[in-house]
């Protein structure tokens, strides 16, 4: 399996992933900022918008990192518990949710591969920029898929690639040259941020990920795309 620029045995990519976001965890949110320049929010927002979690529902925010899906899910009194491979994430996570006096909230370390919940118990499941550092994405989808109640819902939010002419170069150039660059001044990681852009190279376009969510057993699977799928919410269902 490739990470970065290198191809790698799929234990080692699993570990090296969990080091970028060891290494980011504390400047992450500060960072998404800049890259984005605030963009991240908006995406974030309308995700969450797309889900319509309800009070008394179960949803799991796979990934959740840091928590910003939570945190915009946390008013509709749905049961949310955030999960993710790092800890060092969780607790960045953890002490926001403290600070915003935010206690309904269930941290949880878990591998989107392998998920230590029971069948049929989530109402809706969510993963925002998330899924491309999964090393098996397929066993992921399938997991989501046996976590979810017939009903529920699966809602991926994540980079994909515009299909605005000219846009594309554009975001290459600067996703090559000065993210990097970015990442080195503000979070004193060049590495990490070379990483995150070369796992973004390399995923699957809109069809082909919307195939992969079918493959898994999702149904009515559907794909919005943002700023020509530069960003892109995938969608599907469970019956
Ligand atoms: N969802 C949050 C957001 O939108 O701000 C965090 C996104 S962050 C770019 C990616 C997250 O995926 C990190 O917190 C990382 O630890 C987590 N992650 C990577 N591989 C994972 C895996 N196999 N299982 C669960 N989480 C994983």
């Amino acid at each position: 399996v490739s990470f970065g620029y290198e191809d790698v045995a799929p234990e080692e990519k699993t570990a090296r992933v969990r080091g970028v976001f060891s290494n980011v965890a504390s400047k992450y949110d500060l960072m998404n900022d800049a890259m984005s320049g605030g963009l991240h929010r908006r995406w974030k927002d309308r995700f969450v918008r797309r889900v319509k979690p309800r009070k008394g529902e179960h949803i799991l925010d796979m990934a959740g990192g840091t928590g910003d899906i939570a945190f915009r899910m946390v008013d509709s009194d749905a049961a949310i518990t955030v999960a993710d491979i790092n800890p060092e994430m969780l607790a960045v996570g953890m002490e926001r949710a403290a600070k915003r006096g935010l206690d309904g909230l269930v941290w949880t370390e878990a591998n989107a591969e392998t998920l230590q919940f029971p069948d049929r118990f989530f109402d809706a499941y969510t993963i925002a920029f998330g899924i491309r550092n999964v090393t098996d994405i397929p066993k992921a989808l399938r997991e989501a898929h046996r976590v979810l109640k017939r009903g529920g819902r699966f809602f991926c939010l994540e980079f994909s690639t515009t299909e605005w002419p000219g846009f594309g170069e554009v975001y290459d150039a600067y996703s090559h040259h000065l993210v990097p660059k970015l990442g080195q001044a503000l979070a004193g990681d060049a590495d990490s941020y070379r990483y995150l852009i070369e796992s973004i190279r390399r995923f699957p376009d809109m069809p082909t990920f919307e195939r992969m969510i079918g493959e898994a057993g999702f149904v009515q699977t559907k794909v919005e795309p943002l700023l020509g799928g530069l960003v892109a919410i995938h969608s599907g269902w469970k019956i």
